[in-house]
């Protein structure tokens, strides 16, 4: 992959005053001696709508954040990987690549580690380097930091391996450094976002084909604004719920006799649901619409109808909150006290269990939305949400 070069998207970064001025170039410095041979950066994201589609082989359509995890990366002559990030322990951590295995790093290190290890296991030749990483993308609150963190440490060894890979094929192996290294069942959505999304567009995704094309998504032209609000509740994706709904998915897809449930027609819901025993129904209704969901946003995008999202994003959320059943009380105090201050809609995004909740509102009422998420949180004894405002920003990149 040849990722573009830009400067002007993550304005910490100072081109002309180098190493003094930059806490990355600087921490590189004090911790490795000398400079790096690149910078490289990739995104966290929001996921607009699709949730729970992507390990269903289905549709999803996030969108890149403006934060964004980077990397200050040099080679080195051996086989060594050291790692170190500016949210991590405090420590180096060293490996030698031809030491990597699953279970042979644990911590924050198993994720850049697992990226390493992922390029390693598909035969492509690296070898060791130096990385110093620091990120703005908030960790734990559903806005994939995690994929941002194995995306940029993949880029990165992209770049100083010369090896030039499709951004799928990145995003591939940094799944794989998730499920496989990490420990965490994630689908492919995260990485695909972090790595292939583009400045102002989200990113319609096939899962199965890892297909995608960038739809256009002008916030400002419609006075629109996107919340994200992190409600502060940290969800784990490698606990047990998230396995539990994937395999029932899965098995709901083996009793209709269908590859994966983005097979099943929405046309088609009612009749299957009635061959299903009960305790799938739930599941597969979501699967099925939050896809149909999908395909109606990227029509209402196309046609230029940005507002017309919100009432999408609703009902995702109610879907998610009744049927799949991974929303819970912070999630659900932020959509309903944002919707009733004035957003379009809103819904939790991510994984589930906690996370964030974006809310497409009026830009001129963002901030009678944020006060009255704040608001109902301080009345129901939650601690302050975090707040972003999320502009749809580019992916993985090289910056320097
Ligand atoms: P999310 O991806 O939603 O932020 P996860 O639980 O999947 O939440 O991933 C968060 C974990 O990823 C952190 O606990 C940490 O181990 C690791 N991580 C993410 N970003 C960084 C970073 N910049 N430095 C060190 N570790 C990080
Ligand atoms: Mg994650």
């Amino acid at each position: 992959m040849t990722p573009r070069t830009d400067s002007d998207s993550d304005s910490d970064f100072d081109f002309d005053s180098g190493s003094a001025a930059d806490p990355l170039l600087r921490t590189f410095g004090e911790l490795y001696g000398g400079d790096p041979a690149g910078v490289w950066a990739a995104p966290g994201r929001v996921n607009i709508i699709g949730e729970h589609t992507d390990y269903n082989d289905g549709f999803a359509l996030p969108m890149a954040l403006p934060q964004s995890t980077r990397v200050a990366a040099r080679r080195r002559d051996d086989d060594l990987l050291r790692l170190h990030s500016a949210q991590g322990d405090g420590r180096i951590t060293e490996i030698p690549v031809g030491g990597l295995a699953p279970g042979a790093v644990t911590g924050w290190a198993r994720y850049p580690a697992g990226a390493v290890w992922a390029l390693a296991e598909a035969g492509h030749a690296v070898g060791g380097a130096d990385l110093h990483i620091d990120s703005t993308v908030p960790t734990g609150a559903g806005l994939s930091s995690s994929a941002a963190l194995e995306c940029a440490v993949a880029v990165a060894y992209d770049g100083l391996y010369g090896l030039d890979l499709p951004g799928p094929e990145l995003a591939r192996l940094a799944q794989r450094a998730e499920n496989a290294f990490a420990g965490v069942p994630c689908g492919i959505m995260d990485q695909m976002a972090s790595v292939c999304c583009v400045e102002g567009a989200a990113l319609h995704l096939d899962s199965r084909t890892l297909d995608h094309r960038h739809v256009p998504f002008d916030l400002a032209t419609h006075d629109l604004s996107l919340l994200v609000i992190d409600t502060r509740v940290k969800h784990d994706l490698a606990d047990g719920a998230y396995a539990e709904l994937r395999a029932g998915c899965e098995r709901a897809a083996r009793l209709l006799g269908l590859p994966a449930l983005r097979d099943l027609p929405v046309d088609r819901l009612g009749e299957a649901l009635r061959a299903l025993p009960a305790e799938l129904v739930p599941l597969v209704r979501h699967v099925v619409t939050e896809d149909a969901r999908v395909a109606e946003a990227v029509v209402r995008l196309v046609a230029g109808d940005v507002p017309a999202l919100g009432p999408l994003l609703t009902a995702g959320h109610a879907s998610l909150r009744d049927d799949y059943r991974i929303s819970c009380a912070e999630t659900d105090l932020a959509v309903e006290a944002a919707v009733a201050a004035g957003a379009l809609g809103a819904r939790m995004t991510g994984g589930g269990f906690g996370g964030s909740v974006i809310a497409l509102t009026p830009a001129a009422l963002a901030p009678a939305v944020t006060g009255a998420v704040t608001t109902a949180f301080a009345r129901a004894g939650h601690r302050p949400p975090g707040l972003l405002h999320a502009a749809p920003s580019q992916g993985a990149r090289r910056l320097a």
